[in-house]
């Protein structure tokens, strides 16, 4: 084993575009059965494929044959040089990660254009990557290779905070793995306290049933009544738990990724433009981006349970339009809900209007429970 070899790819990996890189072994992973615990929970929710090819997640010499080690890289979304930050009244909450271009496609590039020079350099070598995909546990996997440990809020931490996204290498070259860090939270319990769902019941245990990154990005169709006011305004993940991280609000110095900025025509798009949305303009204002992942519907339903749980008058409008026009059921069932959170004449006569009309039964049901809420 050489630590030249180490020494050189991970400084390939910076050349690369990245902005840290470590090496982990192949054992199997020592956190496996907390995994397989919380998978027993279900508090994985109904992210089912979490649960396939768990023997290579816990194995990670299964995930390619003949590998011998990981190359684990780390790439800072947060702060970022120029970040163009919006926040406040207007702009929708959206996890900071997912604001520019899709991490997925942006890494997954450099890791690609990287192993084809590792197997082009170094003969005989095999390589398999992945970005948050496939049946690897990729934060295991990175804490063991020294990028970071591994947060009471479940977050991977480093000392420069938990802004950062993970990617890995599997090679079939042998290199000496790096020393994992030693614990970052100690006695301080600031994200389990911040959570305003709940969702981190105890150190280390993060209940996804309960998380408003999982309702606003997971969850098909209508949220259930009783997790719609736990969603505040966010409507694409949430980062409660990592601002309040001391280690975040530690003053880091800023990476340069520009693809991972938001773009000046989102910057524009406040939840009443998220609300009207059509599919050309879906298209056109989140083509590449994350935020695809919660698909046209499930924006629009954030959008509107936002509105619902903002209550300002200035919704109302848009949310009869939706109510009357749009065609998915559980976008109309989280506008009607919305209207009966902000109340007043004009929202109680546009249901009342629309309950005579309305084809639906689940929509029906929201509009009568609204026009209760009214009453
Ligand atoms: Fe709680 Fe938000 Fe963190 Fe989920 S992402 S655990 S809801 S603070
Ligand atoms: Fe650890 Fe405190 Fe950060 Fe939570 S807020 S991850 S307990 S350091």
């Amino acid at each position: 084993m050489s630590l030249d070899l180490a020494s050189e790819l991970k400084a390939r990996a910076l050349a690369a575009g990245f902005d840290r890189a470590g090496v982990s072994s192949l054992e199997p992973l020592e956190h496996g059965p907390d995994f397989l615990r919380w998978l027993g929970r279900g508090d994985h929710a109904e992210m089912d494929y979490l649960a396939h090819r768990t023997e290579e997640r816990l194995e990670p010499r299964k995930v390619l044959p003949g590998a011998r080690s990981v190359l684990c890289v780390a790439l800072q979304y947060w702060p970022l040089e120029e970040a163009g930050e919006v926040e406040g009244d207007l702009w929708p909450r959206v996890a900071r990660y997912a604001r520019g271009r899709d991490y997925h496609n942006l890494m997954g590039k450099r890791l690609k254009k990287l192993s084809k020079s590792l197997r082009s350099d170094f003969p005989g070598c095999e390589t398999r990557h992945y970005v948050d995909t496939g049946p690897v546990l990729e934060r295991e996997l990175a804490a063991r290779a020294g990028l970071g440990v591994v947060g009471k809020n479940t977050c991977l931490l480093s000392r420069q905070g938990s802004w950062f996204l993970l990617g890995e290498i599997f090679l079939t070259l042998e290199l000496p793995p790096d020393e994992p860090l030693t614990d970052l939270c100690g006695r301080c319990t600031r994200c389990l306290e911040a959570c305003p769902t709940d969702a981190l019941r105890e150190p280390y245990r993060l209940d996804s049933r309960r998380c408003i990154s999982y309702w606003s990005i997971e969850h098909r169709g209508a949220l259930p009544e009783e997790v719609r006011h736990g969603q505040k305004d966010w409507v694409f993940g949430c980062d409660i738990c990592q601002e309040v991280c001391p280690w975040n609000i530690r003053e880091s110095p800023p990476a340069s990724h520009p693809d991972l900025k938001l773009p000046p025509h989102r910057q524009r798009l406040d939840l009443i433009g998220l609300l009207s949305l059509d599919a050309e303009g879906y298209r056109e204002a989140f083509i590449g981006n994350a935020m695809q992942r919660a698909r046209l519907d499930g924006l629009k339903r954030n959008a509107a349970n936002a509105m619902g749980n903002r209550r300002e008058e200035r919704y109302i409008e848009p949310l009869i339009n939706a109510l009357q026009e749009e065609v998915e059921p559980s976008v109309r069932c989280h506008a009607a809900w919305a209207l009966g959170q902000i109340g007043g004449e004009q929202a109680k006569t546009a249901l009342e209007g629309q309950r005579r009309r309305e084809g639906d039964p689940t929509v029906s049901q929201e509009i009568l429970q609204a026009l209760e809420a009214l009453a």
